[in-house]
């Protein structure tokens, strides 16, 4: 049953076809190594980690990659300067050093340095300046700790009132000093890591089964429904692993979380001015919370995040509320010129955090509870892989996959994780990237792949500069199988209405080829 390590003999493209020529293999032998259940990130992190030690993998996901919380963050990659600020050295050591391979070697092509750029009113300008230029500093003793040079991400310092107007220039003049720029990761979009992950997962051969709901679920076997055709099938498997997020409690009752709601505007880039940094508020009252832009595709600008627990039912798409809207803007309007309105707001979205807690433990704030993940393993053998956070999905996923072949594998004999040197596909170094024979916006979208994505045959185009090719790729390439799939989660056009109804013809176009 198992393979040998190394090889990457399949294709990594995902689409209906081979979806329906998967799931009727599945049928015929219906024995593998690995179930992985969630097509969010920790899931396909999974999938790829055991598909590339040569273990026959099959991941089901009951809508579509990510379909969950996994397209609904704030596309930060962390170097872990949150966590040093509470004393979880361990964590925040684990988030630096995920992000430096991130950025050097598995997604160059997906992520990118960011500016974070806090603007230093008088009075108290030199005090916060010295507590923020301070934490700046630690999370940048972290960065070169791990080995990231400054080609990648660059120290931190205090930067001048002109400068500090450039770069953010929607902020009010009035009583500016200066300011502090520090640096991080930005993911080009949430979504797009998980199918590159997910694509690269398939070129090892992995069976990445979207629209499959795993019904009931046990430590070596589960019955999956295909949500298309309503049919069922009885898979055995070595190992199960969930990795269902906020929904971990229903495949294994123990699994105790307590969700917490963060919620993102969106605006147009326009309104702060065409910046490409990110500017960074603090909550007014408080010393270690800040809300901060996120410069995002399409011309548009996220102002992010909440923190707020979500109790009672789990629902497929969380909804920003009005106070939640409110205290973003009332946030970010204590520094701006021109303050922003609810009008600047075109569109909103809001994700589920699965921070765990204990049964007896549901009274704690949400924002104390832990960041990091957790291996948990049911009675009956079910391995559950949950919390942490986007930027560590690999070294989660490693332990997810060595935990389950230490407890459920008997024999061993499996190899260890090599996803440390194992770059997504479309990876290509970001210095090299102008030697890529695409448009950068492209190139930006698809890395190394953006010249295959150029050459499809060309059609109606959708909203926002989105090509027909790229709509076509999503469908041929990148495993989506209707109209949703290509807005909500391959473009992300699905995110303010107006864009998503100037592209749906578009969209039809693509698939009707
Ligand atoms: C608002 C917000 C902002 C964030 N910002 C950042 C950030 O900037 N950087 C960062 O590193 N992290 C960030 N995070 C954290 C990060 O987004 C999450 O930790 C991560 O996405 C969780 O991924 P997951 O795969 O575990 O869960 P999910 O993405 O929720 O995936 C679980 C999947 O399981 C599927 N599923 C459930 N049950 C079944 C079943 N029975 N059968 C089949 N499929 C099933 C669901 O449909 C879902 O797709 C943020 C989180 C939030 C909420």
């Amino acid at each position: 049953m198992t393979r040998i390590v190394g090889r990457r003999p399949h294709s990594t493209a995902l689409n209906a076809a081979r979806r329906t020529r998967e799931l009727a293999a599945l049928g015929d032998d219906p024995v593998v190594d690995l179930l992985v259940i969630g097509g969010g990130i920790t899931g396909v992190g999974i999938a790829l980690d055991a598909a590339s030690r040569g273990l026959r993998t099959v991941l089901v996901e009951r809508h579509d990659l990510a379909h969950g919380t996994s397209r609904w963050s704030s596309k930060l990659v962390h170097g872990g300067l949150r966590y040093l600020a509470s004393g979880q050295f361990g964590i925040a050591h684990e988030s630096a050093a995920e992000r430096h391979l991130l950025m050097t070697r598995v997604a160059p092509h997906l992520t990118r340095p960011l500016a974070q750029v806090l603007p230093l009113y008088a009075p108290g300008h030199m005090a916060r300046g010295a507590y923020v230029g301070l934490g700046f500093g630690l999370g940048d003793g972290l960065r070169r700790f791990v080995g990231t040079p400054d080609a990648v991400l660059r120290g931190p310092g205090p930067i001048g009132r002109d400068r500090t107007l450039q770069l953010t220039p929607a902020v009010r003049a009035d009583g500016l000093r200066g300011g502090m720029r520090g640096w991080d990761g930005q993911l080009f979009d949430d979504a797009r890591l998980v199918v590159a992950v997910a694509r690269t997962a398939a070129g090892f051969g992995a069976s990445i089964l979207t629209r499959v709901d795993a019904v009931r679920v046990q430590g070596d076997q589960a019955v999956l429904r295909d949500t298309i055709t309503g049919s069922e099938l009885h898979v055995r498997a070595r190992a199960v692993l969930s990795a269902t997020g906020v929904w971990a409690g229903e495949v294994d009752p123990d699994v105790h979380l307590r969700p917490s709601r963060g919620t993102h505007l969106v605006v147009e880039t326009a309104r702060f001015g065409g910046s490409d940094a990110a500017l960074t508020v603090p909550v007014p009252g408080s010393t270690s919370r800040f809300v901060f832009t996120v410069p995002a595709p399409h011309g548009r600008t996220y102002i992010g995040i909440t923190d707020v627990p979500a109790d009672g039912p789990l629902p497929d798409v969380p909804r920003a509320t009005d106070s939640e809207i409110d205290m973003l803007l009332d946030t970010v309007n204590t520094v701006m010129e021109r303050p922003l309105t609810r009008a600047d707001v075109i569109a909103t979205f809001a994700g589920l955090r699965p921070l765990l807690t204990s049964a007896d433990r549901t009274e704690v704030e949400t924002s104390d509870l832990s960041r990091r993940h957790a291996i948990l393993e049911s009675a009956d053998g079910v391995v559950t892989v949950v919390g942490g956070k986007l930027t560590t999905y690999r070294r989660m996923a490693e332990d997810g996959v060595d935990a389950a072949v230490a407890r459920r594998f008997r024999l061993g004999g499996v190899a260890a994780s090599r996803t440390r040197a194992l770059p997504l596909v479309g990876a290509w170094p970001r210095e090299r990237s102008s030697k890529i024979a695409a448009a950068p916006r492209l190139v930006r979208r698809y890395g190394a792949e953006a010249p295959f994505v150029a050459a499809l045959s060309d059609g109606p185009p959708a909203a926002r500069g989105v090509t027909a090719q790229e709509l076509r790729w999503g469908v041929c390439v990148e495993g989506a199988l209707d109209v949703d799939d290509l807005m909500d989660r391959r473009t992300r056009l699905g995110l303010v209405a107006g864009d998503r109804e100037a592209s749906t013809d578009a969209a039809l176009a693509a698939f009707a080829d």
